[in-house]
């Protein structure tokens, strides 16, 4: 019998390249991948799964994403770190027209299963006011005030999963991630998050020689921070279990932002000065509370942060070193070509 399909939505992205990955590894299903940049800028790309160039904003390209599919994840989503976040709140809020037109089509073709990526953003924000924070629980996230743009969008898609079981019988497992780093994500160019940007600029002070980097605001500011494994995992037993309702995947290893600084420090094997200069922190104090996660999914997520960011930073220490030699090599004189044709198949 031939084996059922999963769509990983957004899987030329950090997360999604990652559960790509473990799909296909497991072998249970069929594994189809979609997302809207170019291959060549997709993380990790497999040749074994059914690869789709797609803009998922449209219903049209939704309906061709999940046909055949038995289980959908939808990790599709324009966003990035605090920085980013704070200043495209109308780009973070159009994702609502991914989740919208994935559900339809899920419903359409009678899909089993529908994992939406949440966020820990749809916290109200009178709950994390203090770097001391003793964990958000779920219901934490009502009366709502949730990060402007992005947190309204993640909090309005998580209601619209659950009328879609109650109303449609569309089952659907909701996850709000806390804080999700690792190697093979974005590390540079405005998007990255807190651990993949002080590990650069960590790796950038290094090599200059200037041993100081920049840290938005006084970085007493908290937050726990959960190895891309570790989210993989609890995605899975999250699909496995029968909770419908949105539950914490984070860890409660809770840090200042300071702190963060000294453990990547220490993996470099460097003393560094931290300038703290004016920018975008967003809450004061984040963590996560896994009374729920370890009833329902018997298990929180294991990885210590100096463990998880031993590989992080020395994938991000990779990258940036191949983009110097790339940077200094002799350009070869590239010919003109005429009518290439753009292709949606990856
Ligand atoms: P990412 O930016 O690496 O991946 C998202 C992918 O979605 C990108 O590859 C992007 O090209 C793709 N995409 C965007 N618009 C699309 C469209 N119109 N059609 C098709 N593909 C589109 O981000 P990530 O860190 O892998 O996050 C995955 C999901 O998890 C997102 O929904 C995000 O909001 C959520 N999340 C992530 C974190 C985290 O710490 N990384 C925390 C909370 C929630």
């Amino acid at each position: 019998m031939a084996k059922e399909l999963a769509v990983v939505c957004g899987g030329g992205g950090f997360i999604g390249g990652h559960l790509a990955k473990h799909l296909l590894a497991e072998g249970k299903y069929r594994v189809r991948v979609v997302d809207i940049k170019p291959p060549q800028e997709w993380y990790q790309r497999f040749v074994e799964a059914d690869n789709r160039v797609l803009d998922l904003r449209l219903r049209e390209a939704c309906d061709e994403a999940v046909e055949g599919a038995s289980v959908v994840y939808n990790l599709a989503a324009d966003m990035g770190g605090m920085g980013f976040i704070e200043n495209n709140r109308a780009l973070c809020m159009l994702s609502v027209l991914i989740n919208t037109h994935l559900l339809l089509s899920a419903k359409a073709q009678n899909v089993t299963k529908y994992f939406y990526a949440s966020s820990a953003c749809v916290y109200a924000a009178d709950k994390q006011t203090k770097s001391e924070n003793p964990g958000l629980r779920e219901q934490d996230a009502y009366p709502a005030m949730p990060e402007d743009g992005y947190g309204w969008e993640k909090l309005f898609c998580e209601r619209m999963c659950r009328h879609f079981y109650e109303d449609f019988g569309l089952e659907v497992r909701v996850a709000r991630f806390h804080n999700i780093y690792g190697p093979e994500g974005t590390y540079e160019g405005g998007r990255e998050k807190a651990p993949a940007a002080v590990c650069r600029k960590v790796i950038e002070a290094k090599r200059s020689g200037k041993h100081e980097i920049e840290i938005w605001g006084d970085g007493h500011q908290t937050r726990s921070f959960t190895y891309i494994d570790d989210c993989v995992e609890g995605i899975e037993r999250l699909m496995k279990s029968e909770f419908r309702d949105p539950i914490n995947l984070g860890s409660t290893e809770m840090v200042t932002i300071n702190e963060l600084v000294r453990i990547v420090a220490r993996i470099a094997g460097k003393r560094i000065r931290i300038k703290h200069v004016d920018g975008p922190q967003g809450v004061r104090g984040r963590n996560s509370d896994n009374d729920f996660c370890r009833s329902v999914l018997k298990w929180e997520p294991p990885t210590t942060l100096r463990l998880g960011l031993e590989p992080t930073y020395q994938w991000i220490e990779k990258q940036v070193r191949n983009a110097r030699k790339l940077a200094k090599a002799p350009r070869k004189p590239v010919r003109a070509r005429s009518g290439s044709a753009a292709t949606a198949r990856a």
